[in-house]
């Protein structure tokens, strides 16, 4: 009796325990052994890609294929791997500055590659086989920007095709007819998961091939598919997933390649706290791939139910990079709460590895619908305007060991200097300006440049967006602007 009831209980339990993820616990604990160590930011460009390609050349099992060029004349290579009946056909980067999944696919390669994965790949293989279409548009990675060449945007030339890495990407498409297809980008980081305060991680989508949004069989194994990779992540990353918009785009590539029969899924990398260069989430891509491809091969996600998918929030924007929170706010004799939503937009330094951003406020008073990657309460704190220091003029020699903390305690966030820098932003812990032209008050659309009060005392300073506390020897994590 008392072994009936055990056989019972393990009879009971597999049924209705959640599914066993050891494959993927593992790929998380070992990413490091795969991650391509060449790649460290989200600037590559086509020639650190090129050289990687080039290796996979003499790598067993792995084909390269020249497949066309971009418009200024850099080649796109179709990497094949397996000799199994199911193709899976990926492409990434048709927008020039979301080069997250790019990585990830040069991760997967070398997860291939290694001898430790001979047993899951000789029967991975056996099943499937994989075709990979990285960087599609290297004219716009080249520059870190979305468009082409010729500034069009190629997820919006599917049907026309009129820009040479959207006919290469059809052709191989056409040519391939392949079962799944994986259409990977990157979103901004300041989608929420609907309006929760969380951030949109990984934003999944099976495109709508019609106006309706109807499911056939081939969107279907897209929604299946993405709820298997749905309860992988979920383990990883809970609550950070959502779904991308589902409206119809007629002359989007996703669209399309569901309407002409290959069960497409969009994943959009999204952003994850302290993770600005998203290697985190590079790593996270890792994960959802490889444990699609198991899936594919084991049609797995077959048992996975439409709910799932249905279940999944949609992309919304409850985020700001800064959100301080609670000021008192002053205007003559009137006070009032306010808090102040800030973005920082990101901008390439001469070194391309250096990023600087440009603040602005983009929201004020009551946000407490909203969350952001710096969130602080200032309850008790008086907020108003920086202003310049007219007083003197620097020099930039004399900037080198100065004690900004005196200007702070007075109000300034701005200095006038004799010769502006050259660049438009400066790591120095102030702003510059030639003439005293820079409005600095508490304004929609403005650079974010305010002292934050307390007893009578600056006791915070904000320069361009980066809050600072005033005090000696105080790291600046920012940087300024050079207003000419
Ligand atoms: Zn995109």
């Amino acid at each position: 009796m008392k072994t009936l009831l055990i056989i019972l209980t393990i009879i009971i339990s597999e049924t209705i325990m959640p599914q066993n993820y050891d494959f993927e616990q593992n790929l998380y604990q070992s990413y490091d052994r795969y991650k391509e160590k060449s790649l460290t930011h989200r600037r590559f460009k086509h020639s650190d890609i090129t050289s990687l390609i080039k290796k996979l050349k003499s790598k067993d099992g792995f084909t390269v294929k020249v497949v066309g060029k971009s418009v200024e004349g850099r080649e796109l290579n179709l990497i094949s791997i397996g000799l199994g009946k199911k193709k899976v056909f990926l492409w990434s980067q048709m927008h020039g500055d979301e080069p997250t999944a790019t990585a990830a696919l040069f991760d997967i390669f070398n997860f291939i590659s290694d001898s430790a994965n001979k047993k899951f790949c000789s029967a991975l293989f056996g099943k499937v086989t994989l075709y990979f279409l990285p960087m599609v548009n290297p004219d716009g990675a080249e520059r870190f920007k979305r468009r082409n060449y010729y500034d069009i945007d190629l997820n919006r030339d599917a049907s026309r095709l009129q820009c040479p890495e959207a006919v290469i990407l059809k052709t191989v498409f056409d040519s391939l007819k392949a079962e799944f297809g994986f259409n990977l980008h990157d979103q901004s980081h300041r989608y929420s998961v609907g309006n929760s305060f969380r951030t949109a991680t990984i934003s999944f989508l099976a495109p709508a091939y019609n106006y309706e949004k109807d499911l056939n069989d081939v969107r279907g194994k897209a929604v299946q598919l993405i709820g298997n990779m749905f309860q992988v992540l979920s383990q990883f990353i809970p609550g950070h997933i959502a779904k991308y918009s589902d409206e119809y785009e007629p002359r989007a590539f996703g669209d399309n390649f569901q309407k002409w029969g290959t069960s497409t899924i969009l994943i959009e990398s999204g952003g994850w706290k302290d993770d600005p260069e998203k290697q985190f989430i590079r790593k996270i891509n890792f994960i959802a791939l490889l444990s699609a491809f198991k899936s594919i091969a084991e049609e797995s996600y077959s048992n996975a139910s439409t709910e799932i998918y249905e279940s999944i929030p949609f992309n919304d924007k409850y985020i700001f990079d800064v959100i301080l929170r609670n000021l008192t706010s002053k205007s003559g004799k009137e006070k009032i709460k306010i808090d102040i939503g800030i973005n920082l937009d990101e901008f390439e330094g001469p070194n391309e590895k250096k990023i600087y951003y440009r603040s602005q406020v983009d929201d004020l008073g009551d946000l407490s619908t909203f969350y952001a990657y710096k969130d602080c309460d200032f309850n008790g704190y008086e907020v108003e305007r920086a202003s310049v220091y007219q007083d003197k003029i620097f020099s930039l020699k004399e900037l080198e060991d100065y004690d900004f903390n005196k200007l702070y305690s007075k109000g300034f966030s701005t200095i006038l200097a004799k010769k502006l820098p050259e660049e438009k932003f400066t790591r120095l812990p102030i702003n510059f300006a030639l003439k005293n032209r820079i409005d600095t008050t508490v304004n929609i659309g403005e650079a974010a440049n305010f002292i934050l009060k307390k007893d009578g005392k600056v006791q915070y300073i904000v320069i361009n967006g980066f809050l600072q506390k005033v005090e000696k020897n105080r790291k600046f994590e920012g940087n300024g602007l050079v207003i000419k």
